[in-house]
C-alpha cells in the first residue's frame, strides 16, 4: 500500500551534477523510498540562458547509473517532459491570484534580476531594499512608459513557523531572509521562487529534501503556498559540502562532477558508500547500492553541520 508521501528531486540543467547534487538526490530519494513514497523528477529549466537539454539528459543518465529512479516526471513522462519551461501558463495564473490579493508590485530597478530564474544559492543574492514598493502610481506609470518592469512579491515581516525534517522547529521571517523576491523577470521569464511553489503544489509534492542554502527561501515559499490556497509540503534541508577551508564546493569543482567521478569510479557502489558515510548512514565507506541504503536511512543520522570533503580523496 503506497504511503501517500510524494518526494521530488528538482535539478537545474545548467551543468553536469556534482557531488553536492548527488548527495541531495540520494537523501531525497532515500527519505521518499524509506517511507514507501513515490518519487518525482522535475527539470527546472526556467533560465533560458543557463539551461541545456543535453544537461537534462545527462542528469537522468547519471541518476539511473546511481540507482536513483523515479516514478513520475522526467523527460520521458507520458504527458510530455516534466520541465518548467512548458508551464508558463500555470505560473501566470498563480501571478494573477497573487496580484488580486495586492501582493505584487512592479520593479524597475536594473540588474536586479540576475539570478531570479535560478534557485538562490548561498550568498548569491542580497535582500532587495524595497525601493520600488514605495513608488507612487504616477512614478510607476512614468517609469512603465520607458521600461518594462519585473514583478516582485511583498514578503511578509511576520515569521513563518515550520518543522524541518533534519533541523527541527524553525521560525523565520521571509522579509528578513529573502525579502521581496522577483517572481517574473522583466523579459517575462518566471522566477524560481514562484515556479517551485506552483509546481510542488500542482504536482502533489508532500516532501521537499534539498540543500541547506535554500533554507532561507522556505518561509517565503510557505507564505506563497498559503497565499495561493495550497498546503505546503514538509521541508528538510541537508548539509552542504565544503572544502577543508570552509568554502562551498560547487559546480566549478569539475573533478567532483559526475563526468569526472564516473571516469574514476567504474561502478556506483564505492561512491555511494563514501557518500553514505559522509551523510552519517554508514560507519565505514563500504560499497553499497542505493537500495541497500533504504533500510539504513535515518534522518537523525544526517549531520546538522556542513560536511567537509577533501576533493583529492574522491
Ligand atoms: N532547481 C534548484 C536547484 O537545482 C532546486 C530547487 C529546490 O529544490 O527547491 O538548485
Amino acid at each position: 500500500m503506497p504511503s501517500g508521501v510524494r518526494g521530488r528531486f528538482a535539478p537545474s540543467p545548467s551543468g553536469r551534477m556534482h557531488l553536492g547534487n548527488v548527495l541531495c538526490a540520494l537523501l531525497a530519494w532515500l527519505s521518499c523510498r524509506a517511507q514507501d513514497g513515490r518519487m518525482l523528477l522535475r527539470i527546472e529549466d526556467l533560465d533560458p540562458q543557463r539551461s541545456r537539454p543535453e544537461y537534462a539528459r545527462k542528469i537522468e543518465e547519471d541518476l539511473l547509473w546511481l540507482g536513483l529512479d523515479w516514478d513520475e516526471g522526467g523527460l520521458q513522462a507520458p504527458g510530455g517532459p516534466c520541465v518548467q519551461s512548458t508551464r508558463g501558463a500555470l505560473y501566470d495564473a498563480a501571478l494573477g491570484r497573487l496580484k488580486q490579493q495586492g501582493l505584487l508590485y512592479p520593479c524597475f530597478c536594473t540588474r536586479a534580476e540576475l539570478h531570479a530564474a535560478q534557485a538562490p544559492h548561498a550568498g548569491e543574492t542580497a535582500v532587495y531594499d524595497g525601493r520600488c514598493r514605495r513608488l507612487s502610481a504616477q512614478q510607476r506609470s512614468e517609469l512603465a512608459a520607458v521600461r518594462q518592469p519585473a514583478l516582485r512579491v511583498k514578503a511578509p515581516g511576520v515569521p513563518v513557523e515550520f518543522c524541518d525534517l533534519f533541523l527541527g522547529p524553525q521560525r523565520r521571517s521571509p522579509a528578513a531572509e529573502v525579502g521581496d523576491v522577483i517572481v517574473r523577470r522583466r523579459d517575462g521569464v518566471h522566477a524560481y521562487q514562484l515556479a517551485v511553489v506552483v509546481d510542488d503544489a500542482l504536482m502533489g509534492v508532500s516532501e521537499v529534501v534539498r540543500g541547506r542554502d535554500l533554507l532561507t527561501s522556505t518561509a517565503l515559499q510557505i507564505f506563497l503556498h498559503r497565499s495561493l490556497g495550497f498546503s505546503p509540503p514538509r521541508y528538510g534541508h541537508i548539509p552542504l559540502l565544503v572544502a577543508p577551508d570552509g568554502r562551498r564546493l560547487s559546480k566549478r569543482e569539475r573533478d567532483l562532477d559526475m563526468g569526472a567521478l564516473r571516469a574514476r569510479y567504474s561502478s556506483p557502489e564505492p561512491l555511494l558508500g563514501k557518500l553514505a558515510q559522509a551523510a552519517g548512514l554508514l560507519a565505514h565507506p563500504e560499497p553499497v547500492t542505493a537500495r541497500d541504503l533504504i533500510a539504513l536511512y535515518r534522518p537523525e543520522a544526517v549531520p546538522r553541520r556542513d560536511i567537509v570533503i577533501r576533493p583529492e580523496e574522491w
